[in-house]
């Protein structure tokens, strides 16, 4: 194509080849809701259940060919600081320690099947009257002069769509709305915003449950550096070097085992780098571990995860930043919409193993604290709400509250929020968490 060719299309390449300046074009209206929930993961699904069990009519838009995001599509298996938590989070433990495994029931559902998860998730959110949409991702949004989306963007096999909708709730995890919609973020940590790496888990099977027991999270003692000593006895280096092994049922295993270091959450390319390198090292392990022999002898992999797992993406502005201070001191506020227990956890940022984190804000130790409903309500765009790993705050922070039975509090925050908020004609910004709150919570 020669620049400033009118492409077949519509489009004009620009004069310096870098760009192209596509024709504007009419975007059918695929529909109108009340509350439009954007990404399915453990944020989501909460967000969409609550909003519509809060009476507001709701759609949900997911990428992905099924609901869950890291609990399903990612393979992730286990649902950290959860048993504290009421509402839909002890709904969610209850449904899949009853359908689950004995491993299920014994862990009070935390440590769950993704297929359980996935059809437990449809189950409940089409019985609750959320419009799902699958294998559709947000790609854009429209604001107006008053701080306002007015739609949202998405391109799937239907094509290019626009929805509109009174309220939004950003649980794409990257928080892809909110930036799309203009809003401020932090991303990682320092000047070049390191961020922690990416892993890929993945579902292995033929190894006795009995024999492996040692070498299991939940059933040996010194499980992970077991099984590291025993890969690098073996010449097999595994790039995370807490190999984390869970039975799941009837021999079905997960394993996390890889870290990609230095991938950006918004670079496609590189993305796609860290998913084939990270398959491939799945599979030498699983290689080398059958080379051992003995128990490890009939291991196979049942499947890779189909999305490498992500740490890290945008952390969007919002009315409240939580920080590694509040963390520290344990923060309390009447605006609590869940209480985290979960110690900072940041991984690696790269192979030499440095964390790049200063513990003077921690002299006293880490205690219990409040995640404030402020924090899920953007700065930037009134009509806008956030949830999961996306939410305000700082690195430190981030890499306590990031965990699922975190997410899941907040979707369901911001989902009875962004109902609420309808129902009583005032922005987000304005309701006070303790009048709206459920009473279980
Ligand atoms: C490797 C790894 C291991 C972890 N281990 C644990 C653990 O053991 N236990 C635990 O509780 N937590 C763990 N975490 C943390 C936890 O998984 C995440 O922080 C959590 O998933 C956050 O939930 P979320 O709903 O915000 O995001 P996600 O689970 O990432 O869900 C986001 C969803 O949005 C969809 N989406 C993204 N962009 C778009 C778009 N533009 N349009 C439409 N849809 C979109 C995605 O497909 C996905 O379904 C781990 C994370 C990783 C990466």
């Amino acid at each position: 194509m020669i620049s400033g060719e009118v492409v077949r299309t519509g489009g004009v390449l620009a004069p310096d080849g870098r760009s192209l300046n596509e024709a504007a074009r009419q975007v059918p209206i695929g529909g109108r809701t009340q509350v439009m929930v954007c990404g399915g993961g453990p944020a989501g699904i909460a967000a969409a259940l609550a909003a519509a069990r809060a009476g507001a009519d709701v759609r949900l838009i997911e990428l992905a060919g099924c609901l869950g995001g890291v609990w399903t599509a990612g393979l992730l298996t286990k649902i950290l600081d959860a048993e504290n938590k009421h509402g839909i989070m002890a709904e969610l433990l209850r449904a899949f320690s009853q359908r689950g495994s004995d491993v299920a029931k014994n862990t009070n559902g935390t440590v769950y099947d993704p297929e359980i998860a996935k059809v437990v998730l449809e189950e409940l959110l089409v019985k609750a009257g959320v419009k799902i949409m699958l294998h559709t991702r947000v790609v854009g949004a429209v604001t107006d002069q008053s701080k306002r989306i007015v739609a949202i963007l998405t391109e799937s096999k239907s094509g290019r769509q626009a929805w509109l909708a009174d309220r939004f709730v950003d649980c794409t995890g990257d928080g892809d709305l909110a930036a799309q919609a203009g809003c401020q973020f932090e991303v990682g940590t320092g000047t070049d915003c390191a961020c922690q790496p990416m892993s890929m888990l993945a579902l292995l099977t033929g190894v006795d449950p009995e024999a492996v027991k040692p070498y299991v999270r939940e059933t040996g003692t010194s499980a992970k550096p077991l099984l590291r000593d025993l890969m690098e006895k073996h010449g097999i280096m595994p790039s995370y070097r807490g190999p984390t092994l869970r039975h799941l049922h009837s021999g079905v295993y997960s394993i996390m085992t890889n870290h990609e270091y230095g991938v950006s959450a918004f670079d496609a390319e590189a993305i796609t780098e860290a998913t084939i390198h990270a398959r491939q090292e799945i599979h030498d392990i699983v290689n080398g571990l059958r080379k051992v022999g003995g128990i490890w002898k009939d291991l196979a992999i049942v499947a890779t995860a189909e999305q490498i797992g992500i740490r890290e993406g945008r952390r969007i502005k919002g009315r409240y930043e939580i920080t590694a201070e509040d963390v520290a001191k344990g923060l309390r506020t009447d605006q609590a919409i869940a209480r985290a227990t979960f110690p900072i956890d940041v991984h690696a940022l790269s192979g030499k193993g440095d964390k790049h984190i200063d513990h003077t804000f921690a002299k006293g130790g880490l205690k219990p604290y409040d995640i404030p409903f402020p924090a899920l309500v953007a700065a930037d765009v009134d009509n806008l709400l956030m949830a999961g790993r996306c939410i305000s705050g700082d690195f430190i922070a981030h890499a306590s509250y990031r965990v699922t039975g975190n997410s899941v509090p907040m979707g369901e925050a911001a989902g009875i929020g962004a109902a609420k908020s309808i129902q009583m004609k005032v922005m987000p910004h304005e309701l006070d968490w303790k009048q709206i709150k459920p009473e279980n919570s």
